[in-house]
Formats: C-alpha cells, structure tokens, sequence
C-alpha cells in the first residue's frame, strides 16, 4: 500500500525488551526479535522497522547517548513518518526533554515509551504501551511525547511519579496531549507546530550541579562549589520558591555565585504548580541576589536545558541565563 504509514522504532533498552525468566540482576536481552515476536498487531498499523541503538538501564544513560538518538532520528527523518522510541523508565524523562530541545522544528511525532514489565511476561504493560506508542506515531502530534498508561504527556512536562505501578507517569504542569481510550483523544489545540525547517541541535555541558536544599544545610558546602568548575546551579528549593534566607542562609551563596558569573536557577520540591519566589520574602531574597525562577519547569526539564544551553553557548552562563526563561520545546508556561 502507498500509503502505508512507515514507523522506526529505536531501541534503547529497559524493562521493556529484557528476559521475563533471567533472575536479577536484570540486563537487556536480545531486544529486537523479542519485541517484534510479541506485538504480531502492529503490522496493521504501520510497516514498522527497528534499530537496535544500544540496550541499556536507562540508569547508564549519558548526554552521547541522548544525541546517538537524536542523530538516529534526524539522519532518517525523511525516510519515516514516526518514531518510537523504547527507553528504560528511569530517565525516561531526561531523554524526552533532551531530545525536545535537540530537534528543533520537528514535524513528526517522536513518541518514547517502555514498561514495568518485560513485553515477554505474561501481566505486562509492554505490549500495550508500545503498541498504543505505534499507533500515536501514525498520528499527526509534531512532537516530542512520552507514551505510558493510557496517556501520552509533552516529553519535556513528564516525570516518573510511581516505582511499581503501570501508571508510572506524570505531567503535573501541563495536560496529556492524548489520551488512548476506546477511541484516541488528541488535544490538538496544545499541540506545538514547527515553524521552520527541522534541524538537529546537539551539544550539552555537564558543569552543572542540583542541589536539594534541606533545614540544616550548611551554606559552607555550597560555598565550597564556587571553587569549582561548575557553571550553574539548580537550587531544589521549597514550595513557591523559598531558600533558607535567616539562620544558615544561602542567599550569600547566591550573591557570590552570581557575582562569579555562574548561574543559579530556582526550582521546588513541590510536584505542582508554578515557582513564584516573590510571593515570600525568603523567595524574593534569592530573585534579589540573583537566582533565575525555573518557573513551572519539573526540575528535570529545567536541568536537561541548563545542559543544553550551555552546550550552545559556549558554556557562558551569562548567554544561557537570558535563554533560559524563554520556552524552547513547550517545557514552560510563560
Ligand atoms: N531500570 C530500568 C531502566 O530504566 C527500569 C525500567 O525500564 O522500567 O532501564
């Protein structure tokens, strides 16, 4: 049939593809003809291809990794009308935000997913989420998605919110854009749009650091950072934005930081809802001595981009600091 859609799925590693009957520790298997044995259906969808990328824990996932991905997909973006990517659940969402960043103008859908359980166990999710992954991949979402349960979330909003259940995923800040029931419900109306010609932008700095910052913290070991080589800061603060800013105040080390040129980003350990550090005082001290708000970035998405900022420029944090409040891939709300 002409026009038969042509899907690629990417095979990263994971849950997904591994042996049901091998005891742990668990390691991928031999991914490619298990995983097409297992989904005879999705000949229907699509004429569907695979490449085996690499078979990892998606805990030994590297920026390199990200961009073999990246190019896998640019290099055939022609050839295919979408992509599937299986990826272990771990850091599942730091490749979606990646790859959100890296392919800029995309004007097809890149759809990751994987499972709590191997696709060859008899109770999976694999074999549902990848299928449900294909079919969303014939549809017309020109984005970066992460497919898990029933929902198909931005890349770069998700996270994973649940060890052990199938419904292992969240997007606190931003609707599903599908969701797969009897029917596929598209919410087209939020779905971004390329608006010029797709090209791949690679290149991430690791000279970054997120910092959880907890009661008790001393503001000594942070200080200590500064004689490092790292460039910029995520700061895990709490709810709307708050830092310790009387007893062991870390607002000198924000001021030092800043005044060093490096950069100090603001996110919460709160899921939900948007930073506003200028709702408290203890929030507006640290916009006032120089911290940037991640706003209602999940601090992984927030993280991902200080990398990739970097990465473009020069790992200059003062060019990075003005990107990073501006939306690149819909990971924030401005
Ligand atoms: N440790 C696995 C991984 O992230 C877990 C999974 O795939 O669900 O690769």
């Amino acid at each position: 049939m002409s026009d038969e859609k042509r899907l690629l799925i990417i095979n990263t590693g994971g849950t997904l593809g591994m042996d049901p009957k091998k005891t742990a520790p668990l390691a991928p298997g031999a991914v490619a003809e298990r995983v097409l044995r297992h989904i005879p259906e999705a000949r229907e969808l699509a004429n569907i291809d695979m490449q085996v990328l690499f078979n990892l824990d998606s805990a030994n996932m590297q920026p390199n990794h990200w961009e073999a991905i990246a190019r896998a997909i640019a290099q055939k973006v022609d050839e295919y009308d979408g992509f599937v990517v299986i990826h272990g659940t771990d850091t599942m969402a730091y490749t979606a935000a990646a790859l959100s960043y890296m392919l800029t103008n995309l004007g097809k859908p890149v759809i990751l997913t994987g499972a709590q359980r191997p696709i060859a166990a008899i109770r999976t999710d694999a074999r549902t989420n990848l299928v449900q992954a294909l079919e969303l991949a014939t549809c017309d979402i020109p984005e970066v998605g992460l497919y898990f349960s029933s929902k198909l979330f931005r890349g770069n909003r998700a996270l994973k919110a649940s060890i052990d259940d199938f419904d292992a995923f969240a997007s606190p800040n931003f609707p599903a854009l599908a969701e797969v029931g009897l029917n596929i419900d598209i919410r087209h109306g939020v779905l971004r749009r390329p608006t010029g010609l797709f090209h791949l932008q690679t290149g991430f700095s690791n000279k970054i650091l997120s910092v959880r910052l907890f009661p008790g913290l001393r503001p000594e070991s942070l200080m200590q950072l500064l004689e490092t080589d790292i460039k910029a800061f995520l700061l895990e603060g709490y709810g709307a934005g708050t830092v310790p800013s009387t007893e062991r105040s870390v607002i000198p080390f924000i001021r030092e930081a800043t005044a060093q040129g490096k950069m100090v980003t603001l996110t919460s350990q709160a899921q939900t809802g948007r930073v506003e550090p200028a709702i408290y005082e203890a929030g507006c001290l640290a916009i006032e001595a120089g911290a940037i708000s991640c706003q209602d970035m999940t601090p992984t998405a927030a993280l991902v981009k200080l990398m990739f900022l970097l990465g473009q420029f020069d790992e200059d944090p003062r060019r990075a600091a003005r990107a990073f409040s501006q939306s690149i891939a819909g990971e924030l709300t401005p």
